[in-house]
């Protein structure tokens, strides 16, 4: 099928169940990011800035940028700019950074605290425990340019669909949990960024809001999954 196809087809599927879909366009070249967008795809993920930064200048003011991947705080300057939504806030460290520029920028930058729910540990993402930490934290109370607007997580890369659902189900507990404690009166809090190809239909079922799909839009990658967070060599 092609991507024309295959983002008519999540879409339909997709979008009536209230669910936003964000095109993971990581490694693939503009020309399969128009076809997306003329098929009517307004919202992309990207994990490395600066692929993100180079795309951004050449296509379409009217794209939503996602970052999904890890960042680095000596990055931040370069998407602060224009980016529409952080999913991979990991840190307090982080997001004083991304405050710091959002600020420079005249703007708020929406953001997700990225938890840590698979069973793996290669993957970042913050503690159950560190989240509140987090939100409690007096540097977060002064923060005036960043808006968190929910919860983002990826779950374990395994066949085994019942520990899937688990980890979806914990994220969307915390997040409830969450909401009460931080954002009762904030209708921004919102989303739970869950759900890849593999396993965008389990998330929805467990409450998903936004779901991260590349694969079955613009096919197989060539260069693997997770190459950023893979990369230590310049780590913060
Ligand atoms: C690459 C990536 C995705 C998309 O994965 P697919 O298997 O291609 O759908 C989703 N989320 C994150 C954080 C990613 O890095």
């Amino acid at each position: 099928m092609s991507i024309t196809d295959n983002i008519k087809r999540l879409k339909n599927e997709i979008e009536t169940l209230d669910v936003k879909l964000i095109a993971v366009s990581k490694t693939k070249p503009v020309e399969d990011i128009l076809e997306a967008y003329n098929a009517g795809q307004r919202i992309f993920g990207e994990n490395q800035v600066q692929e993100m930064a180079e795309k951004e200048a050449s296509l379409p003011k009217d794209i939503q940028w996602h970052l999904i991947g890890h960042l680095q705080t000596n990055k931040v300057k370069y998407i602060a700019p224009f980016v529409s939504l952080i999913h991979s806030v990991d840190s307090i460290k982080l997001l004083k950074e991304i405050n710091k520029y959002a600020e420079k920028n005249n703007r708020i930058i929406d953001c997700l605290l990225q938890i840590y729910i698979a069973d793996e540990d290669t993957k970042f993402g913050l503690g159950f425990d560190e989240a509140i930490e987090l939100l409690r934290s007096e540097e977060f109370q002064h923060m005036k340019n960043v808006r968190i607007v929910g919860l983002m997580g990826i779950a374990s890369n395994t066949e085994n669909e019942k520990q899937i659902k688990e980890e979806f189900y914990e994220l969307k507990t915390l997040f409830e949990g969450i909401k009460t404690s931080f954002f009762r009166k904030e209708d921004s809090f919102k989303e739970i960024s869950m759900g890849m190809s593999s396993d965008y239909n389990i998330a929805i079922e467990q409450g998903s809001t936004m779901v991260r799909i590349g694969n079955d839009i613009f096919g197989k990658r060539v260069i693997k999954h997770f190459k950023n967070t893979e990369d230590s060599s310049e780590e913060d």
